[in-house]
């Protein structure tokens, strides 16, 4: 034992242990051993696995996998508590969340302690940070709930709802699924990852002892098969996944065609940019937080440094040093900053990463500091010497390993920040704040911390960009996600166009001057690349044009051409309105001409075809109205810090038109998405093209800057194929049939593309009540949480 005096010289930490023991008598009062939590009630554990604490390795309890039939029992029993949950008074349901929040802050010592022994994350984390933001998360949904009708009016919840999360903050992210989903009038089944299922299932206690309706929350434990068996269940209305990029992208395929709502949060790869003019010390304490919080295993952890080359020498240097003082050991001790990983696989994992980083020529730092003789314990790391193509700067690791790399100027810093298939969070360091408000709008990520770093708050969305997934966790937009318009239930199948009255032979000529619509990319008009030209039938069957068969290179000139003109997106919203209007002006100059194109196409009648162009010109108007007022909001988390939500843009929009109302079908998509900026590729109606194939003039004459909107004729369902897969296409809009629908949002996953299509649903978009509103805006939209810290 030293002496106080030795303390004082040498200045080291004693122990500091947080004592086990409650969390271990709570697991012993379950025998050690778990079924399920369905109904409200505990089944029989059934084939188990064993739940270790990984700073030991030693077993903690025994969970159950679970089964096909256990889904099906819960889906039933969410299914039969959804009627009456969804029927309670908003502030009834609000109550009920009321009570978990109390529950979890009465129960916070218990629920941190076991947290630590089932993932081996910092007690210092899970009791201030994650069991915290636990409770915060349902006090914040109990209001949601209650004034839920007058801020999503119209809205009702979708059901069941499946949700299935990642083990690195257990309970955390339970949290951020149940609290919204119930809020909204969901029920839920609750798949927890299979490493840290424990502080869910004393979750389920509490809801047990609170008073939660049964079958409201249901908890089904076990790995990847029983996550399956959640995502293809029938039953079930909408899925909320939190995991890794790959299974991520295997849930959007299962899905696809099912119509269940899916958001994903996924992996990220985040950029920590740290300018010449930063607070150097403070910057290398959110470095701690960014990159060795929870170990690293953290989805927005700022993973990539990216420091101005002017200091980085004297910053490596001082992280070096930091490095070595940080502290790595047994979780339930309270002076450790770094605690163990989950689980033997992820070390193995996290190893084998920085081997091959090292392999391609990175350099390794890991101080000299000391570990535990057993459990999954790593030294903190930091890689130099790297290069932007290193598998260790483009792959997510998931432990505490910092790459690092530098930068000359600004420009360059988002060059490399945005260099990655990821886009969840950033972090700028910048004494400057017009540098550091200026660079925060060109990072694409869902969330960017100015002078901090992994903050998160109930009232602030999070979620990501690009392959980080899509949806958003918090917030309004998080609440929204658990919403859908009341209307949606009742579209009935759309009917089939009737079939042409017979069919043309390609070489008929049509009657009068030779009309042949070329398609229209980068603002000019563009010969098909095929060399091929389609008919266009009157509702007679005779020919009354032509248009070109576009193919893959016309829609990648197209999609070229549009993400020349992303520039678009950060035009002031009052420019774009004016263009919108203008366009709307001239298409309303020239309205007879339209007007009798859709009756010679169509064969409607006059009145008809008037009232299409007339909406059409409406349609235009009520999204100029729009483009200066669907904006953002200033957020107030319980912090000094504001977080500015700005509504943006999400990048080059295609849009599959569909078949009917050749006009109006075309603008009821074009409109919204132009108005929040975002450039696109149109393929309109394949049977009525010649309506938009018309517009280029209007195009032309509205000051639309070239490559904003491009037109590509064609087969709709084939181009929509291509366009799916094509990775410069940032979201697909496709209406037509299920089985064409199903296969779009197959074909989407390579980039996670965001996709609405219309399932062979009959939409009606002359219906302005549906479609002059947020219904399109929310879809061609992403919210950026940019977080500033105030006060001294
Ligand atoms: P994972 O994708 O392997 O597993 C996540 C969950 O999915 C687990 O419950 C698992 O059992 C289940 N699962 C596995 N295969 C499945 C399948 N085929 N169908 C359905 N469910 C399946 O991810 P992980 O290793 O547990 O977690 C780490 C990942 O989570 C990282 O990539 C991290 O970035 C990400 N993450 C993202 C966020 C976010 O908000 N964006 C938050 C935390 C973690």
């Amino acid at each position: 034992m030293n002496k106080i005096a030795q303390i004082f010289e040498t200045l080291e930490y004693g122990p500091a242990p947080e004592s086990a023991q409650p969390a271990l008598d709570w697991l012993k009062s379950h025998g050690n051993k778990f079924g399920q939590y369905i109904d409200g009630k505990w089944t029989a554990p059934g084939k188990t696995f064993s739940s270790d604490n990984p700073a030991t390795g030693k077993p903690l309890a025994e969970v159950t996998e679970g089964t096909a039939e256990d889904v099906d029992k819960a889906v039933k029993a969410a299914r039969a508590a959804f009627k009456t949950w969804s029927a309670l008074s908003g502030y009834e349901r609000g109550k009920h969340l009321y009570a978990i929040a109390r529950a979890i802050q009465k129960h916070s010592r218990l629920f941190a302690v076991l947290e630590s022994l089932d993932n081996g994350k910092p007690i210092r984390e899970s009791r201030d940070i994650d069991i915290p933001l636990v409770a915060r998360h349902f006090y914040h949904h109990a209001g949601w709930a209650q004034h839920l009708s007058r801020e999503f009016p119209d809205q009702v919840p979708y059901g069941v709802c499946g949700q299935i999360i990642p083990w690195n903050f257990p309970l955390l992210m339970l949290a951020w699924k149940i609290a919204p989903a119930l809020a909204a009038g969901n029920t839920v089944i609750l798949k927890p990852a299979e490493f840290t299922s424990l502080t869910a299932l004393l979750f389920a206690e509490i809801c047990d002892r609170v008073g939660l309706p049964k079958g409201v929350v249901n908890i089904v434990t076990g790995a990847g098969d029983t996550g399956q068996a959640i995502v293809g269940h029938p039953g079930i209305d909408k899925i909320a996944f939190t995991g890794s990029t790959e299974v991520g992208k295997a849930i959007r395929a299962a899905t696809a065609g099912t119509g269940k709502g899916l958001s994903l949060e996924l992996g990220g790869k985040s950029p920590y940019l740290v300018f010449e003019d930063a607070d150097i010390d403070s910057a290398i304490e959110g470095l701690v937080d960014a990159i060795w919080f929870n170990q690293g295993q953290v989805c927005c952890a700022g993973s990539r440094l990216l420091v101005q080359e002017s200091i980085e020498e004297r910053f490596i240097e001082k992280l070096k040093k930091r490095m070595s003082s940080l502290r790595v050991g047994d979780p339930l001790d309270k002076a450790i900053d770094i605690g163990a990983l989950v689980a033997p696989v992820q070390v193995e994992r996290v190893r084998d990463l920085v081997k091959k980083g090292v392999a391609e020529g990175g350099s390794l730092y890991e101080p000299d500091i000391d570990l535990p003789k057993t459990g999954c314990f790593l030294r903190p790391a930091l890689i130099t010497n790297v290069s932007p193509a290193n598998s260790v700067v483009t792959e997510e690791i998931f432990g505490p390993v910092l790459v690092a790399m530098s930068f000359r100027t600004p420009e360059e810093a988002v060059a490399l920040a945005n260099n990655t298939k990821y886009g969840l969070a950033s972090t700028i360091w910048s004494e400057n704040i017009n540098l550091a408000l200026d660079i925060a709008p060109k990072i694409k990520a869902g969330v960017v911390w100015i002078n901090g770093t992994n903050q998160f708050d109930a009232a602030v969305g999070f979620g990501g960009y690009r392959e980080s997934g899509f949806g958003r966790e918090g917030g309004k937009e998080g609440m929204a996600a658990y919403l859908k318009p009341a209307w949606e239930k009742d579209l009935k199948p759309t009917v089939a166009p009737k079939a042409a009255a017979k069919a043309a032979n390609p070489l008929d000529a049509a009657s009068g001057i030779d009309q042949t619509a070329k398609m229209y990319v980068g603002g000019k008009q563009a010969r098909p690349d095929s060399g091929y030209s389609t008919p266009v039938l009157g509702p007679n069957g005779a020919q009354i044009g032509e248009v070109g068969e576009g193919n893959r290179k016309d829609i990648r000139n197209a999609v070229e051409a549009a993400r020349g003109a992303l520039g678009w997106g950060t035009m002031a919203a009052h420019s774009r309105a004016q263009i919108l209007y203008f366009l709307a002006e001239n298409l309303d100059y020239r309205r007879d001409e339209f007007a009798e194109r859709i009756r010679a196409q169509t064969g409607a009648t006059a009145a008809n075809a008037a009232n299409e162009v007339a909406a059409s010109v409406e349609r235009l108007f009520a999204f100029a109205g729009w483009a200066d007022k669907y904006d953002g909001a200033v957020h107030n988390p319980p912090t000094r810090a504001i977080a500015a939500a700005m509504v943006e843009p999400i990048g080059v929009m295609a849009i599959v038109a569909p078949a009917e109302l050749p006009l109006l079908g075309s603008v009821a998509l074009l409109a919204p998405t132009l108005a929040m900026g975002n450039p696109v590729v149109l393929v309109p109606s394949t049977s009525h093209p010649l309506s938009i194939t018309d517009l280029y003039q209007v195009i032309e004459t509205s000051d639309v800057p070239a490559g904003v909107i491009n037109i590509v004729t064609g087969d709709s369902e084939v181009l929509a194929k291509t366009l799916a897969e094509h990775d410069g296409v940032d979201v697909l809009w496709f209406a037509g049939s299920a089985d064409a629908s199903k296969m779009v949002e197959k074909a989407s996953i390579g980039n996670l593309k965001q996709t609405w299509t219309s399932r062979g649903l009959a939409y009606d978009f002359a219906d302005k009540q549906k479609f002059e509103g947020d219904y399109f805006l929310r879809r061609a939209t992403q919210v950026k949480n940019v977080w500033v810290p105030y006060g001294a």
